[in-house]
């Protein structure tokens, strides 16, 4: 049995409709129970949907006020006599009050199904890819910062970038889907575009073709390259990594995770909005 408190029947008629979908997108053979704030409360299950509605009516579970108390009394009433039930299911069945938000992201929300796993594990690769774009960011900012020749038109690219920087690190851990984390991609390649325009007026080279050209090819966010790859090995090094290096500890690169499988930071697939010139 899963339970859930939800917004109402996003996207469906009514809420009958909405919890036989739900339930039907879930591939869930158990019962299903589903309340809003506002106190409309359905269910689908092996029961029938009519005989179950008469139930939860008779014992007037919709003018229970609290959603959660609501539900795990509909559960009880709900469900399939306890014969049809171990009692280890209807214990857990009664931890599973989860809260579904959104209609189209409830598997996430709800917590159960392979969708929804799969949905949790894209946000946190889409974040883990925004955050490498950060710290290149911070670190490109904050090598052209120290220019001791830093002209102070730069100054305002500076602060701007460190801007876009700090609500990266800020909001990045609130956004609840891919779709929001992929609407930030211009403003931190925007700001790295800024910053590297900024840089290649002070220095006179070319804007590097590479947005992680002169970082640390272990990691973008320990900052400036001592060496250029080839010269130590086949990655960039920054001093710490070169001190390591010689030490005997060889610095391994930042991975991210790419459908469930570890890649090189570098090796990543970041997405047109990120990194159009990787062209993908
Ligand atoms: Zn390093």
């Amino acid at each position: 049995m899963k339970l859930a408190v939800v917004i109402g029947p996003v996207g469906s008629p009514s809420m009958p409709v909405y919890v036989r979908r739900l339930k039907a997108q879930l591939g869930y053979g158990g019962t299903l129970i589903v309340t809003t704030r506002g106190r409309t409360i359905a269910a689908a299950g092996p029961r029938s949907t009519a005989e179950m509605t008469r139930a939860l009516r008779a014992e007037q579970v919709g003018r229970i006020r609290d959603p959660v108390a609501r539900l795990v009394r509909a559960a009880d009433v709900a469900a399939p006599p306890p014969t049809d039930l171990e009692a280890a299911g209807r214990t857990s069945a009664l931890v599973l009050i989860l809260i579904a938000v959104l209609g189209g992201a409830w598997a996430a929300a709800i917590g159960i199904g392979a969708r929804g796993r799969r949905t949790r594990r894209d946000i946190t690769e889409a974040r883990g890819r925004a955050r490498v774009y950060a710290d290149a960011l911070r670190a490109h900012t904050m090598i052209l910062a120290r220019r001791p020749d830093l002209p102070a038109d730069a100054r305002r690219h500076v602060e701007h970038a460190l801007g876009v920087y700090a609500e990266a690190i800020s909001s990045l851990p609130e956004m609840r889907s891919t779709t929001e984390i992929t609407a930030f991609g211009p403003r931190l390649r925007g700001a790295l575009d800024e910053v590297a325009a900024a840089t290649a007026a002070v220095t006179g080279d070319p804007v590097p073709g590479d947005v992680f050209a002169g970082l640390c090819g272990i990691d973008p966010a320990h900052g400036a390259a001592a060496t250029a790859p080839g010269e130590a090995g086949p990655r960039a090094l920054c001093d710490a990594c070169l001190d390591a290096l010689a030490s005997g500890d060889p610095p391994v690169p930042r991975m991210l995770f790419e459908d469930g499988a570890a890649v090189s930071f570098d090796a990543a697939r970041y997405g047109p909005e990120l990194r159009p010139e990787q062209g993908s």
